[in-house]
């Protein structure tokens, strides 16, 4: 389970998280909601370690990771905006993450192979291993951002609007699949999202963000039966 206690980031004057609490679950995918500036990247990037709160702490397990710089902490993460390497094949960009691993703790190239080919065959896209990033529709590119992801069996997978910039016919085939994906490998996920319908059809649990406080955390049906303050339901009000 992933912890995060008391955080607070002050970027400039301007404060972006409030003493800010979160709990996720082992196996659990959880969708971040909430309006524009309301902090769902800034608390991901902590989270992932490529941004550092001025207090409070993030917990991997009980240990404490607040510290750590991202390299340190086996989190994958796929952001709208992540590309992959244009000069490296599909493979490639798969086995990215282990690849750069010291030769200690480096799976050997027969293994690397056996995991690119699993993660091949989870995104549906076996046979395309030897192609280039150019040479892939938006919809598989993401695919295999988010195989990447995988390959080093992250603590926590964190997406960031992964499917942000797609239009809505891949964009809802994506989600389904992305649900698929997660209850195969019971993967600890953390989904950032602006879209209410999207969040609420895809989470175990949501959270929803306002002005870097969280102003409620539950099961869809008990965020849309019980709103915990006027902002949840102003905000939800709008899905369906
Ligand atoms: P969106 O849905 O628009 O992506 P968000 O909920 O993810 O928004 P953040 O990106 O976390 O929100 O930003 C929260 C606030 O912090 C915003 O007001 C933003 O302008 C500010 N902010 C984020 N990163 C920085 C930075 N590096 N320097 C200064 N201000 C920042």
């Amino acid at each position: 389970a992933i912890r995060v206690e008391g955080l607070s980031k002050t970027f400039d004057t301007a404060a972006v998280l409030h003493d800010f609490d979160l709990d996720v679950r082992a196996g659990e995918l959880l969708g971040l909601l909430g309006p524009s500036g309301s902090g769902k990247t800034t608390l991901l990037r902590i989270i992932a370690g490529l941004d550092f709160p001025d207090r409070g702490r993030v917990l991997f397990g009980g240990d404490d990771a607040t510290g750590l710089p991202v390299q340190k902490r086996a989190v994958g993460f796929v952001f709208q905006h992540y590309a992959l390497f244009k000069h490296m094949s599909v493979a490639d960009n798969i086995a990215y993450g282990l690849n750069a691993r010291k030769r200690a703790e480096r799976p050997d190239k027969a293994e690397i192979k056996r995991r690119v080919g699993d993660l091949l065959d989870l995104i549906k896209l076996s046979g395309f291993a030897d192609r280039y990033p150019s040479q892939l529709s938006g919809g598989q590119r993401q695919r295999v951002a988010l195989a990447r992801a995988l390959a080093v069996e992250p603590r926590v997978l964190l997406l960031d609007e992964p499917f942000g910039a797609l239009d809505a016919q891949v964009r809802k085939d994506l989600r389904r699949w992305l649900r698929e994906i997660h209850d195969r490998t019971g993967q600890t996920t953390i989904f950032v999202t602006h879209d209410q319908d999207e969040a609420l059809e895809l989470s175990d649990r949501v959270a929803v963000l306002d002005k870097g406080r969280l102003e409620q955390v539950g099961t869809p049906d008990e965020v849309q039966d019980n709103p915990a303050s006027a902002t949840v339901l102003k905000f939800l009000g709008d899905a369906v």
